[in-house]
């Protein structure tokens, strides 16, 4: 397991040494783009305007998943730790990720009632290239925090999708369509369940998710995410 063959652990933030695993350093932690009220009542993004409900997003595209919770806002700092957890193998920033998102939202699990997580897929060719899902690492810890099961099977994604940062948001959510199967799987036997991921941007790839597990007779899905961009 992760927790035990890391040592010294270090800051995901800064990479200072710190004292114990799943932390973060007392500086990282004051300055860390904690996302605060007023946010969108959906997709969780910040808000100007405490008069409006939905982020700019959330009102021009009607997406099909219930809401949806996040840590920090995707700035530089946490695109660089999130960018050693995913292309450096620094997996163990998972445990700090997945115990913030169990620290803040373990509540409103309960309250939404959600009975399984689903990491978000990514392609069998870039797992086998990285060694392993970050999703799923992040939905591991939640798991083992809040005793939620952890679905890893039941979503695939069979499709090679292209980088989405260049594209606007329509051509994002084209990109994104069919991008996912479901197999045979249990996830039918789940009323609401809540997908895990490591960034959420436009909202295409919970979208083309959230589709498929309706489609298997999910009643309700939420998403769970690390980070979040702010909206355009
Ligand atoms: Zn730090
Ligand atoms: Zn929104």
């Amino acid at each position: 397991m992760i927790k035990d063959i890391i040592f010294p652990p270090r800051c995901p933030i800064c990479e200072a040494i710190v004292s114990k695993l799943g932390m973060a350093c007392d500086t990282c932690k004051d300055n860390l783009p904690y996302i605060k009220e007023p946010r969108c009542k959906r997709c969780s993004k910040p808000i100007g305007n405490e008069e409006t409900e939905n982020c700019c997003d959330c009102m021009r595209k009607e997406f099909h998943y219930t809401s949806g919770k996040a840590v920090w806002i995707y700035n530089k700092t946490m695109s660089q730790s999130i960018g050693r957890f995913k292309y450096q193998n620094k997996q163990e920033y998972a445990v700090f990720y997945g115990e913030e998102i169990s620290r803040l939202y373990g509540s409103w699990i309960k309250d939404n009632q959600i009975e399984a997580l689903i990491p978000v897929p990514i392609h069998k060719r870039k797992k086998s290239l990285r060694g392993y899902n970050q999703a799923e690492l992040i939905a591991h810890v939640i798991s083992d925090n809040l005793e939620i099961p952890l679905l890893r099977t039941g979503l695939e994604r069979f499709k090679e999708t292209k980088p989405q940062k260049d594209l606007t948001l329509s051509e994002r959510m084209r990109n994104m369509e069919a991008a996912f199967t479901s197999g045979k799987s249990q996830i039918g036997v789940f009323r609401r369940v809540a997908l895990i991921d490591d960034i959420y941007t436009t909202g295409s790839t919970m979208e083309a998710c959230a589709k498929e597990l309706l489609k298997l007779g999910v009643d309700e899905v939420y998403f769970l995410c690390v980070c979040i961009g702010t909206s355009v």
